[in-house]
C-alpha cells in the first residue's frame, strides 16, 4: 500500500499508509491525546478526526487547549441543539447554527414561538443525547441525492444552503448523529466527534429571527446558548451575564439620569445635565492629557463636497455608512463618518519643513456613520459619536518613537481607568499596498516600540489593513468582557492620495507617514464601557455629582447651603437635598444614585462648622471640617482610578470575548 510522510508539530514525522484516518495519528502519539483529540489540523485546514490522510502532510490534535476549540466545540454544541429540537418537534425546519463569540445560535422554522418551558426540555434532551455519547459521522453524498433529500423532508432551506455553498460540486458533506433518522444536517464541519465530548452547555434565550436576517423572508425562531469545556468556566460566564445585566449602561443610564434616545434622532444620544458632565470630563481629561503630548487640538469641517470622499476612496467602499446632504447648489455633499480627510486637507494647506515634524492633529467634533436601524444599541452602536481622535504626520524614521509614545499614552490612560490591556500587532496581508521591504521596515518599529514600552503583545500575521500595519488593545472590564479600543494604524496611502508632504534636510519634497490613532475611542462607547466597568459608581473624578449635602432638618437648610456653596465655589461638583424627608431616605436615595459622598449636616455641624462625611462605599467617617474634607477629595481626584484599579483585576476565569 501507498505510504505517507506525516509531520506533526515538534518537527518529527511518522510514514503510515494513505487513507488513514487522523484518529489514528493521534492514537499513535499517545491514547491520552487520542482521548482529548476533538478535531485536527491537517496542512492548515481544521478537520474531523475521522478525516483520511491521503498525501504527505502536516498534522496538529486539537484538544481544548487549541486556538480553534471553543468555536469548533460550540457550533458541535448547536448541532445538539438541532437533533434535540427536531427530535422533540416533529416537522421543525432547520436554518443555520454558527458558533459566536460567547456561545451558539440556531434558527428553525417552528409552528409555534418556543416558551421558556421549551427550553428547559430541549436542554434535557440534549444532555440526554450528550450521556449517549452519540457519534458525529461525516457523509459524502452525492450533490442532487442530498438536495431531493432535503426537499422531500421538507426542509427547503436546507436545500437553498446547498446550491449556494457547493456550486460546482460532485459530492456535498452531510453529518449525522447517531444515524440519520436521529438527526442530519448539511453542514461543512468539522465537528467533535461525539457528543460526549460535549459536557458544559446552557440554553440562554430565545428571540424573533429571519431567514438571512431579512425582515422578508420566512420569520424564524432562533435559540441562544452557550458552551463551556467545564461546568466551572460555564458558571463563570452565567455569572458575567448576571452581571452585565445589572451593569448595563442602558439601564444605569436611565437610572443615573445620564442620557436618553428618541425614536426621531435613531442612534443619536439626548445627554442630560449629568450625563454631559461625564462626557466633558472625559473629553477634557483627553484634552489635557494630549496638550502636554504635543497634540494641536483642531476643529474640522462636519459636512464636505462628495470630490473629498472620491478622493479618499470613502465614496467607493464606505457610501452606505455615509449621510448623504443636498446642499442648495446640488452638490452632494455628505456629513464626515471620520476626521482622517479633513486633517489632510489642512496639513496640506500649508508647507511643511521637516523640522515640524511630527504634527499632531487631534479633534472631537461630531461624526456621522448610517448605522443599520436594527443595530443600533444603547452608546455601543450609535450613528452620531465623537472620538478621541488624532492623526499623527511623521517622517518613516519617526515611526517608531512615535509608537512608543502613542503606547505609553495608551498605558497612561487606561491605567488612570483601572482597565488592565492587551495588545495585538496585525502584520502585512497578502493582498497589500506597497512595497514588503516598506511593511517590514514599519513592522520592526512597532515591534520595537512595543517591546520599548515593556508591553506584552500578540501577533496577528497578515491581520493588517492593505495599506499599514497597526496595533490594536483591548481593555478588560471589571467583570472580565474585553472591549477593544484603541487602535495606532500606520497608513501610506492616503498620504499618496492626497499629496501631502514635507521639506527634507536635502531641500526636497518627501512624503509623510500618517498614524491613525485613537485611544479611548468613540466617547460614547467609552462611556458606556466605563458605566459597566464601575457599575455606574463612578470614582470621584468622574462621578457627575461628586457630593451631596443632606441636611437633618429644615433649620440645617442655611448652614447646608452654605457648605454647598464653599465647595462650588472650591470646584466640586456638589448638590443639596433640600427635600423635607427623614435623612436615612435622602441617604439611601444618594447611595442609589451612587454619589461619592454624602455630607450630613445636624446642629452639632452647623454649631462647629464642620460636615458628618458618609462615604458611597466606607459609610459613615466622621465628622470632618470643610478644608479638611476638600483636601482630601481633591487628593482623591488627583488619583483618578487608579485606586479603584485594584478591585477592577478580572478574575481569570470570566475573560470572555465581548461582542463590539
Ligand atoms: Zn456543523
Ligand atoms: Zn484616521
Amino acid at each position: 500500500m501507498n505510504q505517507i510522510s506525516v509531520t506533526l508539530p515538534d518537527g518529527s514525522s511518522r510514514t503510515v499508509p494513505a487513507g488513514t484516518p487522523v484518529r489514528d495519528i493521534a492514537e499513535g502519539i499517545s491514547p491520552n491525546l487520542a482521548r482529548a483529540a476533538l478535531a485536527a489540523v491537517v496542512d492548515g485546514k481544521l478537520v474531523d478526526l475521522t478525516c483520511p490522510l491521503q498525501q504527505d502532510t502536516s498534522v496538529r490534535i486539537v484538544t481544548d487547549k487549541s486556538p480553534e476549540a471553543l468555536q469548533l466545540y460550540r457550533h458541535s454544541t448547536a448541532h445538539l441543539l438541532a437533533a434535540a429540537v427536531t427530535n422533540l418537534f416533529p416537522g421543525t425546519q432547520c436554518g443555520i447554527g454558527p458558533a459566536t463569540d460567547e456561545g451558539f445560535f440556531y434558527d428553525f422554522i417552528v409552528p409555534r414561538p418556543f416558551v421558556p418551558e421549551d427550553l428547559e426540555a430541549i436542554e434535557n434532551k440534549m444532555k440526554e443525547l450528550a450521556q449517549q455519547d452519540l457519534p458525529y459521522e461525516r457523509q459524502m453524498w452525492a450533490r442532487e441525492e442530498a438536495k431531493a433529500f432535503f426537499a422531500k423532508r421538507g426542509e427547503p432551506l436546507k436545500v437553498q444552503l446547498i446550491d449556494e455553498k457547493t456550486e460546482g460540486q460532485k459530492e456535498v458533506s452531510c453529518y449525522t448523529i447517531k444515524d440519520k433518522e436521529t438527526f442530519i444536517d448539511f453542514c461543512v464541519g468539522p465537528h467533535v466527534p461525539s457528543t460526549g465530548k460535549l459536557k458544559a452547555f446552557k440554553l440562554l434565550s430565545t428571540s424573533n429571527a429571519y431567514w438571512k436576517g431579512d425582515a422578508r423572508n420566512a420569520p424564524m425562531q432562533r435559540i441562544y446558548g452557550t458552551a463551556f469545556f467545564s461546568e466551572k468556566d460555564l458558571k463563570a460566564h452565567l455569572t458575567q451575564i448576571e452581571e452585565a445585566k445589572r451593569r448595563d449602561h442602558r439601564k444605569l443610564g436611565r437610572e443615573l439620569g445620564l442620557f436618553t434616545f428618541h425614536q426621531w434622532a435613531p442612534g443619536a444620544t439626548f445627554w442630560d445635565g449629568k450625563g454631559t458632565v461625564l462626557y466633558n470630563t472625559l473629553a477634557n481629561y483627553m484634552r489635557d492629557v494630549l496638550f502636554p503630548a504635543g497634540y494641536v487640538e483642531v476643529k474640522t469641517p462636519l459636512i464636505y463636497n462628495k470630490a473629498l470622499w472620491e478622493r479618499s476612496g470613502h465614496w467607493s467602499h464606505y457610501r452606505q455608512n455615509m449621510f448623504l446632504i443636498e446642499s442648495a447648489d446640488e452638490e452632494t455633499m455628505s456629513l464626515k463618518p471620520m476626521n482622517c480627510p479633513g486633517h489632510y486637507l489642512l496639513y496640506a494647506s500649508t508647507t511643511h519643513s521637516y523640522k515640524e515634524l511630527p504634527i499632531r492633529f487631534h479633534e472631537q467634533t461630531p461624526l456621522h456613520r448610517n448605522e443599520a436601524s436594527g443595530v443600533l444599541s444603547g452608546l455601543t452602536r450609535v450613528r452620531q459619536f465623537s472620538q478621541d481622535d488624532a492623526h499623527c504626520f511623521v517622517m518613516p524614521e519617526q515611526i517608531g518613537d512615535e509608537v512608543e509614545r502613542l503606547i505609553r499614552l495608551v498605558q497612561r490612560v487606561y491605567g488612570d481607568f483601572g482597565l488592565p490591556f492587551t495588545a495585538k500587532l496585525s502584520t502585512m496581508p497578502d493582498d497589500h499596498l506597497g512595497e514588503e521591504a516598506t511593511w517590514r521596515h514599519a513592522e520592526d518599529q512597532l515591534r520595537a516600540a512595543l517591546d520599548r514600552a515593556g508591553l506584552a503583545y500578540d501577533v496577528n500575521e497578515k491581520d493588517g489593513a492593505f495599506y499599514g500595519p497597526k496595533i490594536d488593545f483591548d481593555v478588560t472590564d471589571a467583570i472580565g468582557r474585553k472591549w477593544q479600543c484603541a487602535t495606532i494604524q500606520l497608513d501610506y496611502m492616503q498620504p499618496e492620495n492626497f499629496d501631502l508632504k514635507y521639506i527634507g534636510a536635502d531641500n526636497a519634497e518627501h512624503r509623510p507617514v500618517v498614524i491613525h490613532r485613537a485611544i479611548v475611542g468613540s466617547f460614547e462607547r467609552f462611556i458606556a464601557i466605563l458605566i459597566e466597568h464601575y457599575a455606574g459608581a463612578f470614582p470621584l473624578w468622574l462621578a457627575p455629582v461628586q457630593a451631596i449635602v443632606l441636611p437633618i432638618s429644615d433649620r440645617h437648610l442655611a448652614y447646608a447651603a452654605s457648605v454647598r456653596d464653599k465647595l462650588l465655589a472650591a470646584g466640586l461638583r456638589v448638590e443639596l437635598d433640600e427635600r423635607q424627608e427623614k435623612i436615612n431616605f435622602k441617604i439611601r436615595e444618594a447611595q442609589l444614585q451612587k454619589v461619592p459622598y454624602m455630607l450630613v449636616v445636624g446642629d452639632r455641624e452647623a454649631a462647629d462648622g464642620t460636615v458628618s462625611v458618609r462615604s458611597r462605599t466606607g459609610g459613615d467617617q466622621g465628622a470632618s471640617s470643610i478644608d479638611a474634607f476638600l483636601a482630601s477629595a481633591r487628593e482623591e481626584i488627583e488619583h483618578k482610578g487608579k485606586l479603584s484599579a485594584i478591585s477592577a483585576q478580572p478574575s481569570e476565569a470570566q475573560s470572555v470575548v465581548a461582542e463590539s
